[in-house]
């Protein structure tokens, strides 16, 4: 025994979903539909979006933001887990990829408590603070363009109320971070990213060996 985080085998892998995940059939074959997609490797893990919705449903989150949608899997995970009032604002900048979303999203009876804006998430972020949003976010998922996530992380945090949460993902980036050979942009963001998180007093934080890296962010 050690205290040290198990590496999981594929086997031991499976036994955790067996014994722990509750997908709905709505995301399942949502999940199906995008693994079969070329960038498939965007998706979100199932046991992840779980665990996002647990969360989001744990602080009583009704206002949420999510930056980088792809197909709408962890956007749909989240949107379920809201009362009827519930919103997630959600930025990406791909039609192709977030029509799947929608057509998912309405099938699943939450596309009204969806807002999608297609543009360029820094943009959407600044129009909000620029609109007087600041504060008002409950939850809110980072899954995007990893040389951009230092950037994401502040303007998130301006509009996250105090006791709000932020969710990063990928901040261990297969390994890469811990890899100093690594320098290119992508993981040196995520680096940085990880830095500016751990020395910010205006948070208590968790980097979690999830899926491939999830870092928790409460604002104080
Ligand atoms: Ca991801």
């Amino acid at each position: 025994m050690s205290n040290k985080t198990l590496s999981l085998n594929n086997s031991l892998y499976e036994y955790i979903l067996s014994v722990s995940l509750r997908e709905p059939e709505v995301l399942a074959r949502l999940r199906a539909e995008t693994l079969q997609q070329p960038m498939s490797m965007m998706l979100s893990a199932p046991e992840q979006g779980q665990f996002l919705a647990l969360l989001a449903q744990l602080i009583g989150a009704r206002k949420c933001l999510e930056v980088g949608v792809y197909t709408g899997y962890s956007t749909l995970w989240v949107a379920l887990a809201l009362p009827h009032d519930g919103s997630v604002l959600a930025c990406d900048v791909s039609e192709k990829w977030t029509a799947i979303a929608r057509r998912y999203w309405e099938e699943a009876g939450v596309a009204e408590r969806i807002d999608l804006q297609l543009a360029p998430a820094l943009e959407t972020l600044d129009r909000l603070l620029a609109a007087d949003q600041a504060g008002s976010f409950d939850f809110a998922f980072i899954d995007a363009d990893k040389e951009n996530y230092p950037y994401y992380y502040e303007r998130t945090l301006q509009l996250l109320r105090p006791g709000g949460l932020m969710l990063i993902d990928n901040t261990l980036w297969s390994g890469a971070v811990a890899d100093t050979s690594r320098q290119d942009p992508e993981t040196c963001a995520i680096r940085a990213l990880n830095d500016l998180v751990h020395a910010d007093d205006r948070v208590q934080m968790s980097l979690l060996p999830v899926a491939d890296g999830l870092t928790l962010a409460r604002k104080l």
